[in-house]
């Protein structure tokens, strides 16, 4: 493998061991496909940001450049602007999370914050606990420090408390160094499970009870579509809990700001990785989204993405229901951006995928939420950007596909299926489809 890589890359025989294990997500080599015009993507998961109202995002950003341009466009501070990380505490308040703005670091969105309390925390061989399935990006950042990922078997209500505690003893009898349990309780991204609140309080007893500390990663918390927002885990637990953070679902992705909350100590390490990274977050984006908080009405707009996405959500659900083949089962989102389908016995997520985007549909297979190769036969569904009718357009092709994954399975065998081509779609010129 090495002798291939380096005929295509002559530097390869240089790179740091940990360089090997960065290698592209599922999503990403996807992202080509699955941005074709004619394609449906159920694959990324990208905020439907035409909800925003751009003409008052407009005239606030450029009031703040002729306020504040100065400080905008200058260097800040490597912890963030102090008065956003006053107004970071109201968003957290809305999570039942009290805390003191000296605890809050901003960073260049939640997933830099993900890379900081990684290069703080682990060495390589270190282990992190992650829910089976857990977030493909942060999969990312553990493989890329060299950490061991052990998933921890989840269910409907989220994270299993025994499972985890059974998992701990059986690393700590192994010698191992656990440094982290990374979890997503709210509206979880690949699983649409949120965990109630029994349940979050039975997994903080293990933590509690093996000084386990715990990185809950909240960016969708404010997408209930009931409206009602679950409690975080860092409200009940502040010395065991780092808490992560993000205005890219409730404001815009492209701002690229996030946060993290850890206790003091943690904070004062994370600032120096931070600065090492990037310096400062941006000056620039701080004061756009400190400058909407104070003078938009943010609320109100997150209830434009909540009813925007339960509309969305809804026709994925309720065209499943009518179109999927028997023995298709899938989670009930309520927040968030994603629901994960269980295929029919046999099905491969992946190798149907060529197939998939042959007949315009896309989706993430399974493999890439996991590091161990379960996942076969499941797949992520994201409703978030294309609208309704997109959607039911998009599953009314995938239904097709996996029906005729069954027909597939059940002439040739699962050892004999027909080998599918991903599409190139380089030559074609795209048709006028939405
Ligand atoms: N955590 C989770 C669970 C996510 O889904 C995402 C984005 N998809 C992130 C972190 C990173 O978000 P950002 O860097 O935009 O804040």
């Amino acid at each position: 493998m090495q002798q291939d890589g380096s005929r295509l890359d002559p530097w390869i025989s240089r790179y740091a061991a940990r360089a090997s294990s960065m290698t592209a997500s599922e999503i990403r080599s996807l992202f080509a496909v699955a941005s074709r015009p004619e394609v449906v993507s159920l694959a990324g998961g990208m905020p439907y940001v035409q909800a925003l109202d751009l003409d008052m995002l407009a005239d606030g950003f450029a009031k703040m450049i002729r306020e504040r341009g100065a400080t905008a466009l200058q260097y800040g501070s490597g912890q963030g602007d102090p008065f956003l990380r006053e107004q970071i505490l109201e968003v957290m308040a809305e999570v039942g999370i009290s805390a003191n703005a000296d605890d809050v670091v901003v960073t260049t969105g939640s997933q830099m914050a993900l890379d900081l309390v990684v290069r703080v925390f682990c060495d390589p061989g270190d282990v992190v606990l992650v829910e089976s399935p857990s977030y493909v990006g942060a999969l990312g950042v553990f493989r890329a420090y060299e950490c061991e990922v052990v998933h921890v078997p989840m269910e409907e209500q989220g994270l299993n408390p025994i499972a985890l505690e059974e998992t701990v003893n059986r690393l700590v009898k192994e010698g191992k160094k656990i440094k982290l349990l990374y979890t997503i309780p709210s509206y979880h991204n690949p699983a649409g499970i949120t965990q109630p609140p029994e349940r979050r309080q039975q997994v903080l007893d293990v933590a509690r009870r093996h000084q386990l500390a715990v990185l809950e990663d909240d960016p969708y918390g404010l997408l209930g579509f009931d409206g009602k927002v679950p409690r975080a885990m860092r409200a009940d637990e502040p010395n065991q809990v780092l808490y992560l953070g993000s205005f890219s679902k409730t404001i815009a992705s492209g701002l690229r700001v996030g946060w993290v909350l850890a206790p003091h100590g943690v904070r004062e390490k994370l600032v120096l990785a931070a600065e090492s990274a990037v310096l400062c977050p941006s000056n620039f984006s701080q004061l756009a989204v400190s400058d909407y908080l104070q003078n938009q009405p943010w609320r109100e707009q997150i209830a434009v993405f909540r009813d925007t996405y339960k509309l969305r959500r809804d026709a994925l659900l309720d065209t499943m229901k009518l179109l999927m083949p028997a023995g298709t089962t899938w989670t009930v989102p309520t927040g968030g951006f994603y629901s994960w389908v269980t295929l029919p016995e046999g099905i491969d997520s992946r190798a149907m995928l060529p197939r998939a985007v042959n007949s315009l549909v896309a989706y993430v297979p399974g493999t890439g939420f996991y590091v161990d190769g379960q996942g076969k036969g499941e797949l992520r569904l994201s409703y978030c950007y294309p609208t309704p009718d997109r959607i039911v357009e998009g599953v009314r092709r995938l239904a097709g596909v996996v029906e005729q994954e069954l027909d597939l399975l059940a002439t040739f065998g699962p050892d004999a299926l027909p080998h599918t081509e991903m599409p190139n779609f380089a030559n074609t010129p795209a048709p006028n489809v939405r």
